[in-house]
């Protein structure tokens, strides 16, 4: 099968999983001889990946004079994302192009218990003895920086911390076991968790989820600000920040995209796919904070990566991976 058809397969049927990426996170990258780099356009989710030229072409050569220089300038990096044939480049290009050929990046919840708990560097060195741990950096350039200058950097399983795996492999077919192995190492570490259904029903100008796990947010104030306040992986922050928890009518006054309406629910105020989305990424912070809970503890952002993101362009982001 031509290569880019495969990975297309490959990018629907980890889209489709939602214990592994939500929303419009995650991406998937193939290195090709020409010096071309293909990669998942922004604001594409994986599963809109079907065919080959529903992936950005990316010429690497900038990209690599870039990055070998000491202190690349942000600005300078942010101006290679151009779009390509109307495609515009995932603003994680960067790291892509410091990798090997093929390069498969997940928010998987169980990797993502060990990479957002207090101890998980600890545990991935026991669980995950060959993989390279990244500190905490912002999405984007900062990330790519971080990945590039990493100690130990010679290996094809990065752990990004409060953030997601990234698998690398010459081919695709390698990467694709690679990626499902780390990710049944690390579900078998942490034990396995549901991913919940979700209810949907519209109320009023909104759209309301009920699920099981996000339900108990909408019967405790605190535990709702807990959830909404506390950032286990950048997502999280990025869809939720300022979303207000209050009475159904406040939720709705507030204008707000996302809302805690106490005794109703998660309140959506968009179209259906986007509700979707947020509701998936609510529900994976919920199930990755409860998992990193069972292994001693989540750490959350810090106000300084928070402010980072704020400080990012975080339109942008919020419709990349
Ligand atoms: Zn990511």
């Amino acid at each position: 099968m031509n290569e880019l058809k495969h990975i297309c397969t490959i990018a629907q049927s980890l889209g489709r999983r939602k214990d592994i990426v939500q929303g419009a996170g995650g991406n998937i990258s193939l290195k090709q001889d020409d010096d071309a780099l293909y990669i998942k356009p922004s604001g594409r989710t994986l599963s809109d990946m079907h065919e080959p030229a529903d992936m950005v072409r990316i010429d690497m050569a900038p990209f690599r004079s870039l990055y070998t220089q000491v202190k690349p300038d942000a600005a300078a990096a942010a101006a290679l994302l151009v779009p390509n044939q109307g495609l515009r480049p995932s603003m994680e290009t960067a790291f892509h192009t410091l990798m090997g050929r093929v390069v498969i990046h997940t928010h998987p919840v169980y990797v993502n218990a060990i990479t957002c708990c207090v101890a998980g560097q600890h545990i991935a060195r026991s669980v995950f003895p060959e993989a390279t741990w990244v500190p905490y950096a912002t999405p984007g350039h900062d990330l790519a920086l971080e990945v590039r200058d990493v100690p130990g950097r010679q290996t094809n399983v990065y752990l990004f911390q409060n953030h997601g795996l990234t698998v690398v492999a010459d081919t695709i077919d390698e990467c694709l076991t690679l990626h499902d192995d780390v990710i049944r190492r690390a579900e078998e570490y942490t034990g396995r968790i549901e991913w919940p259904a979700t209810l949907w029903r519209r109320r009023e100008h909104a759209i309301v989820a009920d699920n099981p796990v996000l339900r108990r947010y909408a019967a405790d104030a605190n535990a709702a600000e807990t959830l909404l306040r506390n950032h286990p992986f950048p997502d999280s922050f990025v869809f939720t920040d300022g979303a207000p928890v209050g009475t159904f009518d406040d939720i709705i006054v507030s204008g707000a995209p996302v809302g805690l309406a106490l005794g109703v629910g998660m309140c959506y105020r968009t179209d259906a796919k986007k509700a979707a989305d947020y509701n998936d990424i609510l529900t994976a912070s919920h199930l990755v904070r409860t998992l990193a809970d069972t292994l001693g503890g989540a750490r959350y952002l810090a106000p300084q990566h928070l402010a980072a993101l704020r400080m990012s362009d975080a339109e942008r982001y919020r419709r990349d991976g």
